[in-house]
């Protein structure tokens, strides 16, 4: 495995608009530019920077990004403040944005995270939770990364958890 420091991903691309073949990235101290080739894309960039990228990542299949064929309330963002005494961002959770659901019209991704229109591309963080919940996300956040990060193991197209 590489990890490649200072990398910020800008968007990924697709030859055909059903799949994404590479992902794009530009060096944060020189910007240089980079492409890396990708059979699968998993975003974990949390709930405002993943939707981000898939609204950066048009083609001429997605001019509008992708994801974005839904109903634009499946693209509403929760930010929850907890502890009110405390100051704005001393305790703060952020979820939705590309929610989880069994209707592509009514959901960005299907129940194993990966986005209805675009198989191969798999979100593995809060922006798939459909609500705010009361608790911390965190937790939460870690099982659902394991969930989907094991279904890519198996096969993407197998379906047990
Ligand atoms: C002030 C505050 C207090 C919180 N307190 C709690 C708490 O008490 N309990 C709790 O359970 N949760 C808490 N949370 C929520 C918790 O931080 C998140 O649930 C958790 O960090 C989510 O993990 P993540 O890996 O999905 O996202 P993150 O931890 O946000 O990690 C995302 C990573 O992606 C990187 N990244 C972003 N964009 C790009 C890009 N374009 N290219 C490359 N890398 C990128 C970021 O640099 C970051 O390292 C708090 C959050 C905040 C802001």
């Amino acid at each position: 495995m590489t990890i490649r420091h200072n990398a910020v991903a800008a968007r990924f691309l697709s030859e055909n608009g059903a799949r994404a073949t590479r992902v794009e990235s530009l060096d944060r101290t020189t910007w240089q530019s980079r492409q890396v080739h990708a059979d699968h894309i998993v975003l974990s960039a949390s709930p405002i920077e993943t939707v981000c990228l898939l609204w950066t990542s048009k083609s001429d299949q997605h001019p509008d990004g992708v994801g974005n064929n839904a109903d634009p309330f499946t693209r509403v963002m929760f930010r929850k403040f907890f502890h009110e005494s405390m100051s704005i961002g001393a305790a703060i959770r952020e979820s939705g944005g590309e929610i989880v659901g069994a209707d592509p019209s009514s959901s960005v991704l299907n129940a194993w995270e990966q986005v209805w229109e675009m198989s191969n591309v798999v979100v593995a963080d809060a922006s798939a939770f459909p609500r705010s919940g009361v608790a911390g996300t965190t937790l939460t956040v870690m099982a659902h990364a394991k969930r989907v990060c094991r279904h890519l193991a198996r096969g993407s197209n197998s379906a047990k958890a």
